[in-house]
């Protein structure tokens, strides 16, 4: 039986590497993977391919907030078996979205990775990592460590200056803002005005 996994890490945890790798294994056994990204992803300067740090990359299909996932999978599937299915980035995704992966899951027999961040540099959950944790059948945390040697869990935006970015929008990626993993003691000093 085919599942849905999340697996949710900070900013630099090795998600996109631990996609690429699995991918990559479905394609050494002939098997058919479809990789998805967002749209709004173009740290590489393409929006049809996922990278990581240590060379891996893979073409991606990206996706939007408006697509209707499951509706694209059914048709690709007819004219060609799907093996298995990955997001990166997959806090992108709206709650709609989710539940159409779990549609995918469970009426085509189809497995479906998602890779994301869990919160945001406000330490709230995005909507697709929150539906993710509601509903997957598996969920697994990618670790990280804090400069601290603690378990990173939270990501702080750091501006151009080098300053803490303390409101402002979700997390954008592919903008000049650097993000930095910490632990939550950290991270709640750099963010005086968490709800804590
Ligand atoms: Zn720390």
């Amino acid at each position: 039986m085919a599942k849905l996994y999340f697996h949710f890490g900070a900013m630099n945890a090795g998600k996109s590497m631990l996609l690429l790798r699995s991918a990559y294994n479905y394609a050494e056994r002939n098997m058919r993977a479809v990789v998805f990204k967002p749209d709004i992803d173009t740290r590489n300067g393409h929006n049809d391919v996922v990278s990581s740090r240590i060379g891996l990359s893979a073409q991606a299909k990206s996706f939007c907030r408006k697509i209707d996932i499951a509706d694209w999978v059914v048709k690709q599937h007819k004219a060609a078996k799907i093996d298995c299915i990955f997001f990166d980035e997959a806090q992108f995704l709206t709650q709609t979205q989710v539940w159409q992966l779990a549609s995918i899951v469970d009426d085509l027999d189809i497995p479906v990775m998602c890779y994301g961040l869990r919160t945001d540099f406000k330490g709230d959950l995005f909507e697709g990592s929150a539906a993710l944790l509601a509903i997957a059948d598996s969920v697994m945390e990618i670790k990280t460590l804090c400069w601290c040697a603690h378990k990173a869990t939270m990501t702080v935006r750091v501006d151009e200056d080098g300053e803490v970015v303390k409101d402002g929008t979700q997390i954008k990626i592919g903008d000049n803002d650097r993000y930095v993993s910490l632990c939550r003691r950290h991270w709640k000093a750099q963010m005086p005005e968490a709800p804590c």
